[in-house]
């Protein structure tokens, strides 16, 4: 399609109302209305998406170090890839993640674009990648989900959370009061974008005002993507916390006290 000219700009003008419009529906409805319980403690959750083979190189030895579980969003059709954020881990560390206790959570088969497909092929593609994660490390039944790129349209939002207790976008905020676990707040941990300060920052308000705060972050390399950190970021991130005072758990952890149950 010729997308020069007026009706081009008319056509990318639409399509950005529709993002736009498929975001705001989104945040409104298909709701899953939740509250921190009583006496939850400041709590933090790191996560990875994709994840590069950087992050479990550079990410999981801070993480040892400091006792804490931490969350690995896997897409199965990418494992050991190339990707803009680096060659993507292969299966044996997701399988070694998870007997670590860490959590792997589900971020569709294909790595899918919430605006590019039906809600009908979303789940299914969602739902496929809960059979290959339980193909690989048997008994695995992934308690939450990411949205890759962080795209969320009302249909996909419908599909995961049907399958999936607890769902986390790219909106930065804290999880306090009461919050959408179908679309949950997640803070870029990316170098392009956070500061240490600004870690420091949001953890002291965590740690004063009590919530739940959610980094996501890709690599975790020297020169990290634009969608990833560096090892140092990271460390002091990981640092800052436990300074703080806070907790680190995994997003299934949390989640699970959230809905009273016993966390995955
Ligand atoms: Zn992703």
């Amino acid at each position: 399609m010729d997308v020069r000219g007026p009706e081009g700009a008319l056509a990318r003008a639409g399509a950005r109302v529709g993002r736009v419009t498929g975001r705001a529906l989104a945040r409104r409805l298909g709701r899953r209305p939740a509250r921190l319980p009583e006496g939850f403690p400041p709590t933090v959750s790191f996560t990875f998406d994709d994840f590069p083979e950087s992050a479990f190189a550079n990410a999981l030895p801070v993480l040892r170090r400091a006792n804490a579980p931490a969350t690995w969003y896997v897409s199965c059709g990418l494992l050991g890839a190339q990707s803009p954020v680096g060659v993507i881990a292969g299966p044996e560390r997701v399988v070694a993640l998870h007997e670590a206790g860490h959590e792997i959570g589900d971020h569709t088969f294909g790595h899918l674009d919430a605006r590019a497909v039906s809600a009908a092929r979303y789940g299914s593609d969602l739902a496929a990648n809960q059979d290959s994660l339980a193909r690989l490390v048997p008994g695995l039944r992934p308690a939450s989900f990411a949205y890759p790129y962080g795209q969320v349209t009302l249909g996909a939002k419908r599909a995961a959370s049907a399958r999936i207790p607890a769902c986390r976008g790219t909106e930065a905020g804290i999880a306090r009061g009461t919050f959408d676990l179908a679309m949950l707040p997640a803070t870029a941990l990316y170098d392009r974008a956070m500061t240490r300060a600004g870690v420091e920052a949001l953890v002291a308000d965590v740690a004063r005002r009590g919530g739940w705060l959610i980094f996501y972050t890709h690599d975790v390399a020297p020169s990290p993507s634009p969608w990833g950190c560096s090892p140092s970021l990271f460390e002091a991130s990981v640092a800052a916390a436990l300074a703080a005072g806070l907790r680190l758990a995994t997003v299934a952890a949390v989640s699970g006290e959230i809905r009273g149950r016993a966390s995955a």
